[in-house]
């Protein structure tokens, strides 16, 4: 792990500045992937089995021989889970507890050049999971997993097994790959002092398995305790957030963004057509121009909220671009644009749209679904930039090379700074689109 310099405290840190990346202490690939991705680098492609568990998957000789201290104490007990999965939070826990066994309990990760962290020093939450129903039952269900899976000589004793489930379920961070879809899970002694915000001032990315942590916005200096990344999807109403905080990471989020309302989040849009004015549907009448709120408006909003909820909820697994399109019709004229609901089915529709290969769709529901990303994620964000990216290679399949230029061009802007020039996602992705759309736009004005 390689850390920014903190003799230089005073120096003012510029956005787009990697400030800390490392290497998992655990992590594991998500049971549903599996047999899409490396076990050892995450990496997508042509892959072959483990012929020891025939569980895993790796891409060549070289990810398996480096996997191996890890595996091989897993290999001959995944054989016996097949043809059944273990579970994710099973399979970190246990590579979690067999490398505390192996000396684990002394590695150090880094977040500057003297501040250091071993897994003991995570929080373990162990009073407020004690008391967490929830959460209790989770923990004695994977005990009973773990109980099969280990032998009971490399178990700790219950109070030890609550500390490591504990730290392991408030500190892991979902492994993303480039388009920020979840492919793993690990723990990054490192990266885990960073507290969070719902306005944060970095991000965290990845390369593989390595963690990436960069800077969103100029700051005075590198001070870590002023430090904010987001645990959480920030497309949310602060009451949901401020909920999920709470049940996962017990905490109740004071942020300057959790401060403000937020009054869109939830809104309808006013009954006159003419107003853009979001309305509250506990009021009576439009604030602005004073347009009544009948009671089968209200009752319209409420069903079709109903309806919106019910329908991403079913959605969550595959997005349908039919289902996506009945929503949308029902919400015209009664959601607020920056309802989240309804900034959630743009999103739907979108990515439906991507997966059919209908471009036109695409384009359109990707263009809608961009004011709402720019309120809800902020202009820099990984996912605003993916949008703009995703945009202009539609727009390049739509032969627009210049709309598509733009768009990447706005990419660019954005991943510079999330990602940085050296990502792969830049290098390999955007660069040779943007060289595309530049040639496409070129060649247009000399024939036209
Ligand atoms: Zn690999
Ligand atoms: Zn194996
Ligand atoms: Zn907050
Ligand atoms: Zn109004």
């Amino acid at each position: 792990m390689r850390i920014k310099n903190q003799r230089c405290k005073r120096v003012p840190v510029n956005r787009g500045t990697t400030i800390l990346y490392g290497k998992p202490f655990a992590y594991v690939v998500r049971s549903v992937v599996r047999d899409e991705r490396c076990d050892h680098c995450l990496r997508s492609g042509k892959l072959s089995k483990c012929s020891g568990c025939q569980y895993v998957y790796y891409c060549d000789r070289n990810c398996q021989k480096e996997s191996w201290p890890t595996h091989k104490a897993e290999c001959a007990r995944l054989k016996k889970v097949l043809p059944r999965v273990l579970p994710d939070a099973a399979r970190l826990m246990a590579r979690i507890i067999l490398k505390l066994n192996q000396g684990g309990a002394d590695e150090v990760g880094y977040y500057t050049e003297n501040n250091s962290r071993k897994f003991k020093d995570l929080m373990s939450h162990y009073s407020d999971i004690k008391v967490d129903a929830k959460r209790m039952e989770h923990f004695t269900t994977l005990c009973g997993v773990l109980f099969q899976f280990l032998d009971e000589t490399h178990l700790p004793n219950i109070a030890e097994l609550m500390g490591i489930y504990g730290r392991m379920c408030t500190n892991s961070f979902n492994i993303l790959d480039l388009d920020m879809n979840t492919i793993g899970v690990g723990i990054y002694l490192g990266a885990s002092v960073i507290d969070h915000s719902c306005k944060p001032n970095a991000v965290v990315v990845f390369e593989g398995t390595t963690v990436i942590v960069r800077t969103l916005m100029d700051l005075p200096s590198l001070d870590w305790s002023q430090i904010r990344i987001s645990y959480i999807d920030l497309l949310s109403s602060n009451n949901n957030r401020r909920e999920e905080l709470r049940s996962s990471y017990y905490f109740w989020c004071d942020c300057e963004r959790c401060k403000k309302e937020e009054p869109m989040a939830e809104a309808a849009a006013c009954p006159n057509s003419s107003c853009d004015s979001p309305c509250s549907i506990e009021a009576d009448e439009c604030e602005k121009c004073g347009e009544k709120m009948s009671v089968e408006f209200k009752e319209t909003f409420r069903e079709v909220v109903d309806f919106t909820i019910h329908h991403l909820e079913k959605m969550k697994t595959m997005a349908y671009l039919d289902v996506s399109k009945i929503c949308l019709k029902k919400q015209k004229g009664v959601m607020y644009k920056f309802n989240i609901q309804h900034v959630r089915t743009l999103e739907m529709a979108h990515i439906a749209a991507m997966n059919l290969k209908c471009w036109e769709d695409a384009e359109f529901y990707g263009k809608e679904l961009m004011p709402g990303y720019l309120l809800y994620y902020g202009e820099i964000h990984p996912l605003t930039g993916l949008l703009y990216l995703t945009t202009g290679k539609i727009q390049l399949h739509l032969g627009k090379p210049k709309e598509a230029l733009r768009a990447l061009n706005k990419a660019n802007t954005v991943l510079m700074i999330t990602h940085g020039d050296k990502h792969s996602l830049v290098k390999e992705e955007l660069r040779p689109l943007l060289y595309q759309a530049v040639m496409e736009s070129n060649s247009g004005i000399h024939s036209a």
